[in-house]
């Protein structure tokens, strides 16, 4: 196919059908895919993986930077991350010889640690760099965190991964500073002051994606907890979960239809087939009192001997017995051996199959 779009694109005198022009489109197709994946895919082949790239250089100092750079062919690039009154912001000053070139400021989710602040700081520095025109660029933080995390550390995040790349591709015209010293250049002061008025903004918004991600899961936590705590519906359930997050026991565990009428209280005990009037009495086979749920739990003398471990448990978790049922999912060991005894008992399992039958 190759062959014969080159011979397209060489030989002109050939005439043009929709047969060759579908050939000379996936011909460009297929060069334009290849070119970008070269590009794309440089820091993943074997020769520069940027995984196993050990260590990138940079240099410390205890000098505080100039803040405009001495010759024409050099930026300075600062970058300085705050947290004030839980905001978080990230701002970088890119100076030439002469004056600020370009300022960038960006406010971060609360939950965003400062060394994560700093990291980003360093990729925003390094993406500039990577676009500017500068022979030379020099990047100053004073976040040895950061620095070491994008240099040498082994395990690194995924924005450190990011930086290292971006390091590494503008390795050649780039150096990465570390102030050392406690007193602050004017660059420094300026990036500082830049992302401090960056929280201060009261229009600030936060829009990385981990920022809508927590904020939508909050309002979404905060809707349920309400839908579940006025609910008109599942009484009985509350008295299990009184709030959703009590509930977390069922998360990525297997209910079945017996642990879910207990849940539930729609079971097959006789106080609520009385109720739907399946059967003509609410009392239990054992004739002490209805067949309600904590009956069946933990009263009934029929199951007795099923319940020992189940009032083990009770026991070794001081809960006393019986307990609260808002208890059972707070101990592991007491909602293991609440499964267990519904499961042994077997009393929702067989009346649910003469009622089938
Ligand atoms: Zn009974």
């Amino acid at each position: 196919m190759n062959f014969s779009s080159q011979r397209y694109l060489l030989f002109d005198k050939l005439h043009f059908t929709p047969s060759s022009l579908k050939a000379i489109g996936k011909f460009l197709r297929d060069l334009k895919s290849t070119n970008s994946r070269d590009s794309f895919t440089r820091f993943h082949s074997a020769r520069h993986p940027p995984g196993n790239v050990p260590t990138l250089g940079y240099y410390s100092t205890n000098t505080v930077p100039p803040k405009y750079p001495a010759d024409k062919e050099t930026v300075n690039v600062y970058t300085e991350a705050v947290k004030i009154n839980n905001k978080v912001a990230v701002a970088i000053i890119c100076n030439s010889s002469v004056e600020t070139i370009f300022s960038q400021a960006v406010n971060l989710s609360v939950n965003t640690t400062t060394t994560q602040a700093e990291l980003i700081g360093l990729k925003l520095a390094l993406k500039y760099v990577r676009e500017t025109h500068f022979k030379n660029c020099a990047i100053y933080t004073i976040s040895s965190s950061a620095v070491s995390s994008c240099t040498s550390e082994e395990k690194i995040t995924k924005t450190a991964s990011q930086c290292r790349q971006l390091l590494y591709d503008s390795n050649h015209k780039t150096s990465l500073h570390l102030i050392k010293t406690l007193k602050r250049g004017e660059g420094q002061l300026a990036a500082q002051k830049l992302a401090t008025s960056c929280t201060n903004s009261p229009e600030s918004v936060d829009w990385s994606l981990g920022a809508l991600k927590n904020s939508i899961a909050t309002s979404l936590q905060k809707a349920w907890e309400d839908e579940w705590r006025f609910g008109k519906t599942g009484t009985h359930t509350r008295k299990f979960f009184p709030t959703p997050p009590d509930a977390s026991c069922l998360m990525n565990s297997y209910i079945n239809h017996e642990l879910t009428q207990i849940l539930t209280g729609h079971c097959s005990l006789n106080r609520h087939l009385h109720k739907i009037k399946k059967v003509s009495s609410p009392i239990c086979q054992c004739g002490q009192e209805e067949e309600t749920v904590n009956h069946f739990l933990f009263n009934c003398s029929i199951f007795s001997e099923q319940r020992i471990p189940f009032q083990e448990a009770c026991r070794k978790a001081s809960t006393g017995f019986p307990p609260q049922l808002d208890a059972i999912p707070k101990t592991k060991e007491l909602w293991e051996a609440l499964k267990c005894f519904i499961q042994e008992s077997k009393r929702l399992k067989l009346r649910g199959t003469e009622l089938r039958q």
